[in-house]
């Protein structure tokens, strides 16, 4: 699933590509994935539209468009962005693409399709019901220490399953609290409030550090997830799904669990 780092990665590849873009004729093949509008409001709303910006919040993709509508998206299992030349051949499982005034296409693929397409009215993203309960950006100025002491302190939950409730931090998913949670030296398995200051901390530089690794590794490399030039991210994570099953640090044997249904990694000799 992509997390933070590869919707980022999408993000900013987008960024370079599409502002100032206009939309000359919208192709939709599986309606499913869009929300809020059928196929033909979806195409007639879209087409002879201009790309403004690209941002992202959480693991949301926000495509901002020239009048004021925003295309929302959340990629979740497998829904990915491609920007190619029309000649390139069209992938199995690409629901709908846009073909631009210069020729490329915005194509978007999602074989899992479990993808969300929102194509929101002017100012209609201000009152978005997703968007409004996400909780900060962990990379952030204002995800400070203080901001993650709180946000633990109010939470029962294990510390894993509270750093992937969107509503307390953004964009973090199954990979990533697993190899924050290595470098911060905590069990995932650990009440989210039971954590003492110094292991806040590292935590929250734990956090930082694989966030910013991946998306300087253009996200993970794994199969369904790519780039918009098509290529793959380079980023292996330390611990999740860690083919030797070898600790890096201490060099013992690293233990799966099913932590909230979900495949959990931890090292029970550094992690405690
Ligand atoms: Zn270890």
């Amino acid at each position: 699933m992509p997390e933070l780092p590869e919707v980022e990665t999408i993000c900013r590849g987008l960024q370079q590509g599409l502002p100032g873009c206009r939309v000359k004729r919208v192709e939709v093949c599986w309606a499913g994935c869009l929300k809020n509008l059928p196929a033909d409001q979806f195409q007639s709303r879209l087409e002879g539209c201009t790309f403004q910006e690209v941002r992202r919040r959480g693991k949301y993709l926000l495509l901002q468009l020239e009048d004021g509508q925003t295309l929302v998206v959340h990629l979740r299992m497998t829904g990915g962005f491609s920007l190619c030349p029309a000649e390139e051949p069209l992938r199995l499982h690409t629901h709908w693409w846009a073909e631009l005034e210069d020729g490329r296409r915005l194509r978007f693929r999602d074989p899992r399709k479990f993808g969300l397409i929102y194509l929101l009215a002017p100012g209609q993203i201000e009152s978005f019901p997703p968007l409004g309960k996400l909780g900060p950006e962990p990379l952030s100025s204002s995800f400070t220490v203080s901001c993650l002491t709180r946000l633990l302190a109010g939470s029962r939950r294990r510390v894993k399953e509270t750093l992937l409730d969107q509503s307390k931090v953004a964009g973090i998913g199954n990979i990533y609290a697993d190899e924050a949670l290595f470098l911060a030296k905590v069990r995932p398995t650990r009440p989210a409030n039971s954590l003492r200051p110094a292991e806040v901390q590292r935590l929250r530089r734990g956090i930082r550090l694989v966030l910013e690794n991946s998306i300087c590794s253009q996200g993970r490399s794994f199969s369904d997830y790519c780039q918009v030039n098509g290529s793959q991210g380079d980023y292996a994570p330390l611990i999740h799904d860690a083919g030797s099953s070898l600790c890096p640090s201490c060099g013992g044997a690293i233990e799966k669990i099913r932590l909230g249904g979900r495949g959990t990694y931890y090292c029970p000799r550094c992690q405690r």
